[in-house]
């Protein structure tokens, strides 16, 4: 219980902002061992895991939120494809995104299953404001989520 006020509490208090603890990983300023790299995302270890196995996908490309993504990718568009060689549109990402997480919850041997999350703002309880999904597993899941 306490653990879980934790998070929620964590995440009202968090204001989205463009640099990120992520952006820091992504820029090698904070050690962090990737689990898997491509050219669009990384996936890494949560350091609060919430399941036996718990990882997180996070595309290169800075996307604050799943409810800013639109089909046009307006002003970041531009310099991402430039500087940080992001080629695929965010429309497009969303889904490398969910297939890398296939990939790699093969590769730990999640062949009974996994949860997939993505938490959006306040009520969402988001906490890092660049986009994430989460990968749960090696335990039976539960439902509803809290
Ligand atoms: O979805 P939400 O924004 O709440 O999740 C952020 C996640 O990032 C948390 O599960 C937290 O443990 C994780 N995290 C991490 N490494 C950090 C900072 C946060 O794995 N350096």
């Amino acid at each position: 219980f306490y653990k879980m006020a934790d998070e929620v509490f964590k995440a009202q208090q968090a204001t989205p902002s463009d640099d990120t603890i992520f952006s820091k990983i992504l820029r090698k300023e904070i050690p962090c061992k990737f689990i898997y790299e491509d050219e669009q995302c990384v996936a890494f270890h949560d350091v609060n895991p919430q399941a036996p196995i718990h990882f997180l996908v996070i595309p290169r490309k800075p996307i604050r939120m799943l409810s800013e993504v639109d089909e046009t990718d307006k002003l970041i568009k531009n310099w991402c494809n430039l500087v940080l060689n992001c080629k695929l549109p965010s429309f497009q990402l969303l889904g490398h995104l969910m297939l890398v997480a296939n990939i790699v919850a093969k590769d730990l041997r999640l062949e009974k299953g996994y949860r997939l999350v993505v938490n959006n703002g306040v009520h969402g309880a988001q906490s890092v404001y660049h986009l994430h999904i989460h990968i749960l597993g090696g335990r039976q899941m539960n439902w509803p989520p809290g």
